[in-house]
């Protein structure tokens, strides 16, 4: 597409993390590959053609691994296209001139191998013939495959190159491409696939990174070097904006960030509502260096604490003392405030290199969180001796993820007891009064509610998976994000039967799911009576600004109004007016 084609492009999309970032985008894919020419010595020729070799070796094994994959998923005649691309490399014409032009012309393999898959490509595409002309797509992947695998690159590495932060435009982010990205780097991000609660928003959210998601086709539209802007807040991004447009977000950019700093004027002032109700306002962190940013945000203690991170992007299971170091220091520097450790909730779109998840249809539905470590227990067993360690200053409290039965709940706190046992025995110090607490994120859980509360100190509702489960609606998917868009009436009214269940019980009731940071939902959380709202700390001043203004028996009149309502829009549309009449100068709602 040329630059007059693309000249002020508008894409919508998810808004995943706010802020405004303007600037040159960098391209996150195989086809970034920078392909150079370099002349090559006498003495480097035969292992020039080495590297060659052994990357066309590995490329020919993970086509295998994937045509094995494909056909347990598929069936055998859809796992043919990998055969086609093994095949492609195994072609003499291709690989067997490759080396010898190497050797002829002595020039590095990446460039040559390049230029010989340009030169097939061209001969197919020119052919008049369906057949021929989609063989063109493959040899662009399988060219693509070698030559990463020749420049022994992986996405991470690209970023390395860049002096001058970017904004990162990908096909898709996962976790571990938000961890292993150095944050210095990247201005913003801008994805065509992924949803609102998708880890990958979480995780630009906890960086505070500008994030635009679920834009579709964004990673296709845009060139290196365009420059475009990502508005966080509304869900926007423009490919080469105009220069009036420009001027437009770069005063948009000053007063976000203005009206930012003046938020952090109420970071002391208590969390009260106008007639007087305290709301425990907390931050959920994911690594233990944002500690800062939670506790200059204002937030008391942190609700959440997602312990998985510490589990990947590594090759071991971190060990009971690093663990114990981790939690430590997050539980030293939040004191006398307190933190809720949550145990891993690995699985999901959260895979360790460290432990042997396989391959699932339903990754979501099937071995995640505490199902994983119910099974592998010594795993377990090391982060709850390390939890427990951690508590020693009375300031620490322990919950379990995406319990499902009753059962499950039951045996956390039987291998929670062994653990202190274990502690006792070697005489380490611990809270031996932990606080114990469960996530409510599973329907099952949601309605058994007050038998789960029977053996627990607190509850907090992760309606991030309380949405996805409830509504059968797979949170990264941005085909379906709109499920997400309105509050489903559905999931208030599992949120009033858990806070009152858990209130008859007499345990405290939080949430910790991202409902609990969306400005529109807030006046209803507050209504039905949650206790604690644990948010990301970049929402903290924003939700805390809203409690301050508004009346906890004026909350209790909305959700009781939202209450008779039969839809998502109708809930929408009164919560736009409510909050438009009463916040008519706050420009983000
Ligand atoms: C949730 O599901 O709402 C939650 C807080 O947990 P996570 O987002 O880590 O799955
Ligand atoms: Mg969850």
């Amino acid at each position: 597409m040329n630059m007059e084609n693309k000249y002020k492009i508008l894409l919508k999309g998810i808004s995943a993390s706010p802020g405004i970032a303007i600037g040159k985008v960098f391209h996150l894919r195989g086809d970034v590959i920078k392909i150079e020419e370099r002349d090559l010595d006498e003495s480097e020729i035969e292992q020039e053609i080495e590297k060659f070799k052994a990357a066309i070796e590995e490329a020919k094994a993970d086509l295998r691994k994937l045509t094995k994959q494909a056909s347990k998923k598929l069936g055998v005649g859809n796992a043919t296209i990998f055969d086609v691309h093994r095949m492609l490399l195994e072609d003499e014409t291709i690989v067997g001139q490759t080396i010898e032009i190497i050797r002829s012309e002595q020039k590095n393999a990446d460039f040559i191998f390049f230029r010989q898959m340009n030169q097939f490509q061209k001969k197919m595409e020119q052919l008049n013939d369906e057949f021929f002309k989609e063989r063109a797509t493959d040899i662009i992947d399988v060219k693509r495959r070698v030559l990463q695998l020749i420049q022994g690159e992986r996405r991470g590495d690209y970023l390395a190159r860049l002096s001058t932060p970017h904004i990162i435009v990908a096909r898709e982010l996962t976790p571990s491409d938000t961890i292993t990205l150095d944050r210095r780097k990247i201005l913003a991000f801008a994805t065509d696939i992924g949803g609102r609660t998708s880890h990958a928003a979480i995780m630009a959210r906890a960086l505070e990174i500008p994030s635009v998601l679920g834009l579709k086709n964004i990673s296709e539209l845009i060139a290196p070097n365009d420059r475009i802007i990502v508005d966080g807040n509304h869900g926007e991004v423009i490919i080469n904006p105009s220069p009036e447009t420009l001027a437009k977000y770069r005063k948009l950019q000053g007063d976000y960030y203005d009206y930012e700093r003046k938020l952090t004027q109420i970071r002391e002032l208590p969390c009260r509502t106008l007639d007087g109700k305290d709301i425990e306002l907390s931050a959920n962190l994911e690594f233990p260096d944002e500690i800062e940013s939670v506790i200059s945000h204002g937030a008391k203690g942190i609700g959440l604490y997602r312990t998985e991170y510490l589990f990947l992007a590594r090759e071991e299971l971190p060990s009971e003392e690093e663990q114990f170091q981790a939690y430590d220091s997050v539980a030293s520097k939040i004191y006398p405030e307190t933190v809720i450790i949550r145990t891993a909730d690995l699985g999901g779109d959260k895979s360790p290199d460290s432990l042997k998840i396989p391959q699932e249809d339903n990754p979501f539905l099937g071995w995640r969180a505490i199902r994983i470590c119910l099974k592998e227990t010594v795993m377990f067993k090391a982060q709850l001796r390390a939890i427990l360690r951690a508590s020693a200053r009375g300031n620490v409290k322990i919950m379990f993820p995406m319990i499902t039965t009753i059962e499950e709940l039951d045996q956390c706190i039987q291998l929670l007891n062994e653990a202190k046992q274990e502690l006792d025995s070697l005489k380490q110090s611990y809270n031996a009064n932990i606080d114990i607490g469960t996530m409510i994120e599973v329907p099952s859980a949601a309605i058994m509610t007050d038998v789960l509360a029977k053996r627990v100190n607190f509850l907090s509702i992760g309606t991030n998976d309380l949405i996805q489960y409830t509504l059968a609606a797979d949170r990264g998917n941005e085909r379906i994000a709109y499920l997400y868009e309105n509050v489903p009436p559905a999931v208030i009214r599992l949120i009033k039967q858990i806070v009152e269940a858990g209130h008859k019980r007499g345990v405290w009731v939080g949430m910790c799911g991202e409902m609990a940071s969306d400005p529109m939902a807030i006046m209803i959380l507050i209504g039905l009576g949650l206790d604690e709202l644990s948010i990301s700390p970049i929402a903290l001043p924003k939700i805390k600004q809203i409690i301050r203004s508004i009346k906890f028996s004026d909350a209790a009149h909305i959700a009781q109004k939202i209450m008779q309502m039969e839809n998502g829009a109708e809930i929408k549309k009164y919560m736009k007016k409510v909050m438009a009449k009463r916040f008519k100068n706050f420009p983000f709602i």
